[in-house]
This record gives structure tokens, C-alpha cells and sequence, in this order.
């Protein structure tokens, strides 16, 4: 079986695992809202809002570490996700040629074992900070599971006029939010969401102050962030990064 086979199948496997338990935790989420009554109605728009916010900031906190923080050499992490991050600065159009299961499996698949453990361990249905826990989670997961699609979308050539035009409401990602982190140093906007956390992120200056302490961490673990070579031609995997 070929490498890139492989993968699409572990791509495929990770879409399937997410859906399923998506669809187990929406359905205790259901079950916990119709259990407990009318007075909890405002569990959900909260849910909604916090959890969609929430997966941008998570978004861009991750695609700030991955974009700063180490070496391509580092086993695993280095070829698997610090080279894919950057080589999106020097190609960002590469990630419109993947298809849906590139663009969208290593989300999936990060996302599994938290739905999967909100599922198991959390009762949902049966009281009611664990059914606002657990539609948070099914909603911050659901925003998660968007995010690379939304990036993806950003990056089209050519858009829909419905594309266009929902990228024009702010809610999710536009190109022309995203086209301030694509402008070099690449220090800033790394929410790709929705993007509606980068400006907050961008005036309190909250991975700046971050940076240096979180180097000082894990630089030592998986080393330093090397220079992008912006005059290379790139030949390696972008759909995972930002
Ligand atoms: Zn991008
Ligand atoms: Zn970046």
C-alpha cells in the first residue's frame, strides 16, 4: 500500500470515529435538553457562541505554536506539522488542490479522543453542568472539525457568489482577514476559524507576551524554529496547516 494511501485511509478511519462520536455525544446532548426541562433552553445559544469562539482561539494558539516553535527535524512533529505550517507561507495555494479527506482528517483525528472522552466520562444527559459541558464540547468540536475547510475556503482562486458571500458576514474566515497572517513577518492573525478572535489577539498582544516564556519551554523539547526559505520550491504536504 502506498504512503499517501495509507494516510487518506487513516484520514478516512479519523472522519468516520469523529462522526460517530459526534453523533453519540449530539444525541446525550438532546436527550439531556429534553430530560431537564424548559429551563435550560439557554444552554445551547451559549454552547453555540462560546464553542465557535472557543475553536478559533484554539486555532490560532495552535497555529501560532506550530508557525514559531520548533525544528523540522524533530521526529514525527517536525516533517508531520512544523514543515507543513510553514510551507503553507511559501505555497498557500496548495491547500486548495488537497481533497476534502486531506484538508480535513488530522482535525478529525485530534478531535476523536475528546469527543470520544466527553462521550464516556461526562454525564450529559443526566445533569445539567455536564449537559452544558458536553454541548460546548460538541459545538467547539464541530468548529474545530470546520476549521481547515474555512482556511481552505479562504485560500480559493476562484469563490461562489454564496462563498463570497458568507465569508462577507465575518463568521467564518475571509480572505482578507486571513491575507494579514499570509503578509510577511506571519506574526499576527493566526486564528482561522472564524478569525473574529484576531483582532482582540492582535491589539492585547497575547502571543507576544506568550512567545519568549513558551520558547524557553519547549524549545528544548522540539528545538528552534528554523527561517522559512521563501525562495524554495515546495514539494511537501500543506492540508494540515494555516
Ligand atoms: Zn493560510
Ligand atoms: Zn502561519
Amino acid at each position: 500500500m502506498s504512503g499517501s494511501l495509507a494516510l487518506r485511509l487513516l484520514d478516512l478511519a479519523a472522519l468516520l470515529a469523529y462522526f460517530l462520536f459526534q453523533g453519540l455525544l449530539a444525541r446525550e446532548v438532546l436527550l439531556g435538553l429534553s430530560g431537564a426541562g424548559d429551563h435550560v433552553w439557554w444552554i445551547l445559544p451559549i454552547a453555540t457562541v462560546g464553542g465557535y469562539l472557543w475553536a478559533d482561539f484554539i486555532s490560532g494558539f495552535v497555529h501560532f505554536l506550530a508557525d514559531n516553535f520548533g525544528s523540522i527535524r524533530t521526529p514525527f512533529l517536525g516533517p508531520v506539522v512544523f514543515r507543513t505550517f510553514r510551507e503553507h507561507h511559501v505555497d498557500p495555494e496548495a491547500i486548495t488542490r488537497h481533497s476534502f479527506l486531506e484538508v480535513n482528517g488530522a482535525n478529525c483525528l485530534i478531535s476523536v479522543p475528546f469527543a470520544a472522552a466527553t462521550y464516556y466520562f461526562v454525564p450529559v444527559a443526566t445533569s445539567v453542568l455536564g449537559l452544558a459541558f458536553g454541548a460546548f464540547m460538541l459545538l467547539f468540536l464541530f468548529g474545530i472539525f470546520l476549521t481547515n475547510q474555512f482556511h481552505r475556503w479562504s485560500h480559493l482562486p476562484r469563490r461562489p457568489r454564496w462563498l463570497r458571500a458568507l465569508q462577507a458576514t465575518g463568521l467564518i474566515l475571509s480572505p482578507t482577514v486571513h491575507q494579514r497572517h499570509h503578509t510577511p513577518p506571519y506574526d499576527t492573525y493566526y486564528c482561522i476559524t472564524s478569525g473574529l478572535l484576531n483582532p482582540v489577539l492582535a491589539r492585547t498582544r497575547l502571543f507576544e507576551r506568550i512567545q519568549a516564556p513558551l520558547g524557553r519551554l519547549l524549545e528544548p523539547l522540539i528545538g528552534k524554529a528554523e527561517p522559512v526559505d521563501f525562495g524554495a520550491t515546495s514539494d511537501a504536504d500543506t492540508d494540515a496547516a494555516a
